[in-house]
């Protein structure tokens, strides 16, 4: 049985309490984690907040962080194996993934140690003639970060790099599902000699880990991603401490395929786009918006793509489909899918958990035409389940796609040049994808609206959205300041 321990303060330690992680690929305990509980969140919010106003991090030049995230970077690369080998038996995501995932992980620690030096100030062109105005970027102080359990290397590192690089000081909560990564990432982070408290690695449950790191007092910001359920717990948590927050959140988004489209990139895509990661991806691309000119030869080589994947245990590099991270998530999409079913959809492929251990769970298509209402139609599954809807007229493809209340990803396939302009003009959501899906990079900025949250992460704008603008007045004149309550 393996153990992890939290990272507080520059040093490893037990948590208040233990609780079992399961894997997901044999529903078996593998591993004890630390529960934190409210004195190990103090603790590290203070630890967060001494090392904030520490000489040795407030002190230090943006290039030597640069050079510290750096040099993070190169050592992740030099673990990516051990890390990726963790996330995939603590979450189930597919090995084939996480090492894929692990190479640009480290590419965002890059891109974040480049920019760190490069967060500038602005000079005014004040309406004074003896006044110097200009403006300071400062980090914005200490960020509590929250993360989900799908891909935690990731959605750290879009929080952790500019947080850094902005010279702010994090503690972050790693998910109760499949910390282990993020536990093993801080034993990483520990030789890259960043000053300790500079970034602490806890974990528990959100009640009461999440809940007081999210509303203690020395915290700043609040950087979340996962539900919006908990999203507005967040939120109302921040009214303690009025937090600045940025969240990142689900989505329902639309893939739409016009009868143009190379078929053969469009299937393949939307394949990756719902299938990757068992679904459990906040960009999936869960509802696909198709032509009805060509639906049924399209529904067709999706249904055989579905069928012909191999799912298989996390850890084969064979496996292109691997189980969900926790039984719920198996129960959530058997719900759904049940109540879709009985809203008039019609399972084209899958439907139903696989028999035998772990959370296994088949690529499923649903045909919602004539069931606009289906559950898996507007809510969120989090699960390899595509749902299915047909339109007649370019009006009513970006009619469907907008009828969401989330806003976060979508994709366009299309060979018409100016077809592809109007749908990028019209498609409420943070991006649009045109003729590819899934794509990221560093310096592309990523988020939603809507149900979806605000912010964004990724870019220059997330490392400026970790500062604060301070407006310096320096008078340049050496007139003595006239006494006011003189009149002249
Ligand atoms: P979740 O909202 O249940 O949990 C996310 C994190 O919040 C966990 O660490 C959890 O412990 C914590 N939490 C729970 N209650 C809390 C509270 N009261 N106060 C503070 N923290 C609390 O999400 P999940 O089910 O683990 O993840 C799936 C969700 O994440 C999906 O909706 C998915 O779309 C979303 N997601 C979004 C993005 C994005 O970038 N937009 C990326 C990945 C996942």
């Amino acid at each position: 049985m393996q153990q992890f321990q939290h990272y507080i303060g520059g040093t490893f330690s037990d948590g208040a309490a233990q609780f079992d992680s399961v894997d997901p690929a044999t529903g078996q305990v593998w591993a004890k984690m630390p529960e934190a509980r409210r004195a190990d969140v103090n603790a590290a919010v203070r630890a967060a907040r001494q090392a904030f106003l520490s000489p040795q991090w407030a002190g230090m030049s943006a290039s030597a962080r640069g050079k510290l995230l750096s040099g993070l970077a190169d050592l992740i690369a030099q673990n990516a194996a051990r890390l990726a080998e963790l996330e995939t038996r603590d979450t189930g995501k597919i090995i084939r993934e996480t090492s894929a995932q692990i190479a640009y992980v480290a590419d965002y620690y890059r891109y974040y140690a480049g920019l760190a030096d490069k967060i500038e100030g602005a000079h005014l062109p004040i309406d004074k003639p003896d006044m110097e105005v200009w403006l300071r970027r400062e980090p914005i102080g200490v960020v509590a970060a929250v993360v989900p359990w799908n891909s935690q290397l990731f959605l750290s590192a879009v929080k952790i790099g500019p947080a850094l690089a902005a010279g702010c000081t994090v503690v972050l909560k790693a998910s109760e599902e499949g910390p282990a990564p993020m536990l093993e990432f801080a034993r990483i982070f520990d030789q890259a000699g960043f000053p300790p408290g500079v970034l602490n690695i806890v974990t528990g449950f959100g009640a009461e880990c999440g809940a007081v790191l999210t509303s203690h007092p020395d915290v700043d910001h609040v950087a979340f991603t996962g539900g919006a359920d908990t999203a507005r717990q967040i939120v109302r948590n921040s009214a303690e401490n009025l937090a600045s927050t940025s969240l990142e959140l689900g989505g329902k988004s639309p893939f739409i395929v016009f009868e143009d489209a190379d078929l053969d990139s469009a299937v393949n895509a939307q394949v990756a786009g719902i299938f990757a990661a068992s679904g459990q991806s906040c960009v999936a691309g869960s509802r696909l918006v198709l032509s009805d000119r060509i639906k049924d030869a399209f529904l067709a080589r999706l249904k055989q793509k579905a069928e012909a994947a191999v799912i298989g245990p996390p850890d084969d590099m064979a496996t292109e489909v691997g189980p969900l991270c926790t039984r719920a998530q198996v129960s959530r999409a058997e719900d759904l899918i049940a109540a879709s079913e009985t809203a008039g959809a019609r399972v084209v492929t899958g439907g139903r958990p696989l028999e035998g251990d772990g959370y296994y769970f088949p690529p499923t298509i649903l045909d919602c035409s004539g069931a606009p209402d289906a559950p898996c139609l507007t809510q969120e599954v989090f699960g390899p389940v595509l749902s299915v809807v047909s339109f007649t007229s370019e009006d009513e493809a970006l009619q469907i796609a907008n009828d969401t209340a989330f806003g976060l990803a979508s994709g366009v396939f299309t060979r018409d040049l100016t077809r592809a302009h109007r749908m990028i003009r019209g498609i409420r959501a943070g991006i649009v994808w045109v003729n590819t899906y899934r794509a990221v990079s560093p310096i592309a900025p990523f988020g939603g609206h809507g149900l979806s949250g605000h912010g964004r992460e990724g870019g220059l704008q997330a490392a400026l959205d970790y500062t604060k603008v301070k407006t310096v007045w320096l008078r340049t004149s050496d007139d003595p300041i006239p006494d006011p309550f003189v009149m002249r």
